[in-house]
């Protein structure tokens, strides 16, 4: 999450009658910039990447661990620097060196930090990421009180079940309205809960996430949650689970901060050109289900076992704020549109680049996108692909409108534009320069759960990387795949072992004829290769081979790379089948899918002593490797 802007949120129905205009003046923005960024040439392969922790606080006397609340203390601590050094740059023209930066999230226990400045485009810088993940946990480390840790984990295995907060706080707040989650535990920057509330009021009723629970040898057949209070009306005008929004045999959650309360990792890399990054854009959104089931590590929400091990889906019902005509369950009458999708999703359409390798039935998705819009961009001289990209961005409402901020001029602000891509979640972005900025073309890599440790973020993130660069120095690399078979894939990535278990949809390397582009294959075969694809590892040697590495920076990618090839084929567990592992060996788990508080707490003491380093788990991370 980037800088936030301060001022006044409009309330939803101030804001549904803003929403033209601000898509109108999102356009012209994007014009302005795009005429004025559109011929930048060679800008350097700067990238970073964006790492979300959780505060919690442990009570050892009582054996419970809390999400705290004061993970927003410490996050006004951590910027107070970067303030003072904008402060001395504003007056000295200084440029601020800083080791990271802090930004907010959703939850207020949250954190997340990104390194000070963007990496450079050297592979030896590769070899630092680490060191300075390590230094991000020191930094928060440093402010925590001793019964306090960071973890980065997927989704908090009790968040909205029992006593999980610190100091604790009533549910049903104005905001989400939710029957688990306060209001509380949104951070109180006023985006936030004007995002929460706004998306329920315009789909109209609270967002509805159902996520399969896990069956295990005790857990009740159809399994009816017995937290939920479907009989006693607790809440005056909550009537929604009992009539249909909790599905049986699942876990249900009711409110945004479910979704947006999880952590991730995501990766931003800057291209040379536009068109370098449209490159990037389609190719690393085929690859994102494939990568995400090797991240997996949240297999527990709401203090159940659930049967998936990532978080996508449960953000992406997070924040679906489609109306129920959007949704297609009445007839169009005032809105505009039937849509398939959340906001949150994988991307419906790609945006071809001048490699040549785009075809349009890898757009095989019936686009749902603005006509007007579409229209008046290609009348602007935007090609086709790019246009439809836009246009359907554009079939959403801004969410959160300032009502200071409304008067922007287009030809120097992005405000209004950003306002309708920042609430575009997919599984990758693609970024356009800030108007008068040095900063380029860029791409974000957004599918990835966020690991345990710094080692694990580290292979992740440098991986990425590589990818990337390989894929821009071997232009006939082709990983297409029609949109709709990403869709299948990000499914399937879900699934409990999805890494070990899946097959997904991918382009072969040597089509026997030109029709048969499409193999299914396992995640050990997309990384690894196989005969129908050369593997995504063979293709970052590759990159490696040919061009020069220091013998230290290779052997430290080497083994970065040897840890991917093992979670992909099963010697090394993701941290969702480490935790499932370590609930279902717990003295007191009643095979009953429930994680009580006490085993929350031993697996939250079992996770910090991993990430910290004083529990060795070479089954996670590899034989040889620490923290
Ligand atoms: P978000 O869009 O998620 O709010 P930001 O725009 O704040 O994210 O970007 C965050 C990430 O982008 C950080 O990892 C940062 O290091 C990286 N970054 C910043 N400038 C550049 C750049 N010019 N090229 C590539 N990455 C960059
Ligand atoms: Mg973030
Ligand atoms: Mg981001």
């Amino acid at each position: 999450m980037g800088l936030l802007s301060l001022g006044t949120p409009l309330p939803w129905e101030q804001a549904k009658s803003l929403a033209h205009e601000v898509r109108q003046h999102g356009i012209e923005q994007f014009l302005h910039i795009w005429r004025s960024t559109k011929d930048r040439q060679k800008d350097r392969l700067l990238w970073g990447d964006e790492i979300e922790y959780m505060l919690i606080s442990l009570d050892h006397e009582n054996r419970r661990a809390r999400l705290s609340q004061r993970g927003h203390e410490l996050l006004t601590a951590l910027q107070i620097e970067e303030n003072e050094s904008q402060k001395l740059a504003n007056q000295t023209g200084a440029k601020p060196n800083l080791e990271a930066l802090w930004r907010p999230e959703f939850g207020r226990y949250m954190i997340e930090g990104t390194p000070g400045h963007p990496y450079n485009s050297t592979v030896s810088e590769l070899a630092s990421v680490e060191a300075n993940m390590k230094r991000r946990r020191e930094i928060v480390s440093s402010l925590m009180k001793e019964n306090e840790i960071i973890l980065s984990v997927g989704s908090y295995p009790q968040l909205g079940s029992g006593d999980f907060l610190e100091p604790p706080h009533k549910a049903n707040g104005q905001f989400s309205q939710s029957l688990f989650l306060p209001d509380e535990v949104i951070n109180p920057h006023p985006r936030f809960r004007t995002l929460a509330a706004n998306i329920r009021q315009r789909r109209e009723s609270k967002v509805r996430i159902n996520m399969p629970v896990f069956h295990d040898l005790n857990t009740p057949q159809p399994f009816v949650d017995p937290t939920i209070p479907y009989d006693r009306n607790l809440f005056a005008g909550d009537k929604e689970a009992k009539e249909g929004a909790a599905l049986p045999d699942h876990i249900y959650m009711d409110a945004m901060g479910f979704g947006m309360g999880c952590c991730c990792l995501q990766i931003t890399l800057q291209a040379p050109n536009v068109d370098q990054a449209r490159r990037l854009y389609d190719q690393l959104a085929t690859v994102g289900a494939v990568m995400m089931s090797l991240s997996a590590s949240s297999p527990i929400f709401r203090g159940y076992l659930a049967d998936v091990d990532c978080r996508w889906n449960v953000i992406a019902a997070a924040v679906d704020d489609r109306t129920p005509e959007e949704r297609g369950e009445r007839p169009l009458t005032k809105d505009r549109f039937v849509i398939n999708k959340s906001r949150y999703g994988t991307i419906d359409t790609f945006l071809g680049a001048d490699d040549g390798l785009f075809k349009p039935e890898y757009n095989d998705l019936p686009l749902v996108y603005d006509h007007d819009i579409y229209k008046y961009l290609l009348d602007k001289d935007i090609d086709e692909l790019l246009a439809k990209h836009i246009a359907h961005l554009f079939i959403r409402d801004p969410l959160v409108i300032f009502e200071e901020l409304l008067d922007q001029d287009d030809s120097i602000s992005a405000d209004h534009f950003e306002n309708i891509q920042s609430t575009n979640w997919q599984n990758v972005r693609f970024k356009l320069p800030p108007p008068n900025s040095p900063i380029g073309w860029r791409v974000e890599f957004r599918p990835l759960e966020v690991q345990l440790t710094d080692f694990e973020n580290a292979a992740f993130s440098v991986f990425t990387v590589l990818l990337a660069r390989a894929l821009l120095a071997f232009p006939d690399i082709n990983l297409y795949i029609p949109v709709t078979k990403m869709d299948i894939n990000m499914e399937r990535a879900h699934h409990r072992d999805a890494v070990l278990d899946e097959r997904f949809f991918f382009h072969r390397s040597c089509p026997a004829d030109n029709q048969n582009y499409l193999a299914e294959l396992t995640a050990n075969e997309i990384i690894n290769g196989c005969a129908d694809f050369v593997g995504l590892i063979p293709i970052v040697q590759m990159y490696l081979d040919s061009i020069s590495v220091a013998d230290t920076v290779r052997r430290q990618i080497d083994n970065y790379i040897l840890f991917i090839r093992g979670r992909a084929n099963g010697t090394l567990m993701t941290a969702a089948a480490w935790m499932r592992n370590f609930v279902r060996n717990h003295p007191a788990y009643k095979f009953d899918s429930v994680v009580s508080s006490e085993i929350n707490y031993d697996l939250a003491v079992a996770l910090d002593e991993i990430a910290c380093g004083r529990l060795s788990a070479p089954e996670l991370l590899g034989a040889g490797n620490a923290a």
